[in-house]
């Protein structure tokens, strides 16, 4: 072989590891990131793309307002770079362990003079998963869609800061977002047409109702747990009182509360709060969905 043909082979063999260098670098160019609900998740992927690695160890099924995380889930959430929190008191496991600070993001921070406040100190079970309470700050920020819009705003200006050679990406990524929470907040404000009053069968429709103008009262019922007969009783004063025809329900409930509530002239509506990956499309898919559902009530 002549020595001409050697080095040409040599200088394909030398291009070939430098572009292997090169697409390393770009990958060693991933932000980590993990996110404390699925809808900041799924921001953090919309925005970030392939410059992100998300890590989301949430059990699908699971609130994970109310999940714990592993030791080894906990360290691993300290090497990451970037820490995506709800902030409105959200995830009370974030107390019980030590963050590094400067990787916290507070994605609520811009709005938290507008959260809201409970009153009430109510305990309940959530299924066999034990029990918790929904006192202190309403935590559903997201429901409300100028929020989720200063929420994902938020992310992008993280993600930017982490890796501004990607700013401009994450930027138009954003823009995208916004423009779909953006429909959704519209869709919602035109189909709100009534002062028609509407139950709720658990407290995290707080900033839906506000931002919305809802007429709401909430109790505490789980859809797959069938009510004893003292909270019928109780909740039937709450829905004459209230002139409500119509729950809206975090899933579909059973048949048998379904039959019940007809029974009261009373129908069933699932508003699914979206916390964690739904089974089927995303967030906007879920919230359109949502949406079409609620529109019945106003019809
Ligand atoms: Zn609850």
């Amino acid at each position: 072989m002549s020595i001409k043909k050697n080095l040409i082979k040599l200088f394909g063999f030398i291009l070939l590891s430098m572009q292997g260098l090169i697409v390393q670098a770009e990958i060693e160019d991933r932000i980590s990131v993990f996110a404390v609900n699925y809808p900041l998740a799924y921001f953090a992927e919309r925005i970030g793309g392939e410059h992100i690695e998300l890590y989301y160890p949430i059990p699908q099924g699971i609130d994970p307002a109310f999940w714990k995380p592993s030791v080894d889930e906990i360290i691993k959430i300290q090497q990451l770079d970037l820490i995506l929190l709800n902030g409105a008191d959200y995830a009370k496991w974030l107390d019980k362990v030590s963050l590094p600070y400067s990787k916290l993001v507070d994605t609520s921070k811009s709005f938290n003079q507008d959260f809201i406040h409970i009153q009430k100190n109510a305990t309940h079970q959530h299924g066999p998963k034990g029990e918790h309470s929904h006192a202190g700050i309403a935590f559903t920020t997201w429901l409300d869609f100028s929020q989720a819009d200063a929420q994902a705003k938020a992310v992008m200006q993280s993600l930017s800061k982490q890796l501004p050679a990607a700013k401009q990406q994450f930027e138009s990524n954003f823009q995208s977002l916004s423009r779909d929470l953006n429909n959704l907040n519209q869709e919602l404000k035109q189909i709100v047409t009534s002062n028609q009053a509407v139950l709720a069968s658990h407290p995290v429709y707080q900033y839906l109702a506000r931002r919305y103008h809802i007429n709401l009262l909430s109790v505490m019922w789980e859809p797959d747990a069938f009510p004893s007969e003292a909270e019928w009783s109780e909740f039937k004063g709450l829905a004459d009182s209230h002139g409500a025809g119509w729950m809206i329900w975090e899933d579909e409930p059973d048949q048998q509360i379904r039959d019940r509530l007809k029974g009261m002239n009373i129908q069933a509506v699932v508003f699914s709060p979206c916390m964690n990956r739904p089974e089927e499309g995303d967030f906007i898919s879920v919230m359109q969905q949502n949406i079409e559902n609620i529109a019945a009530v106003f019809r």
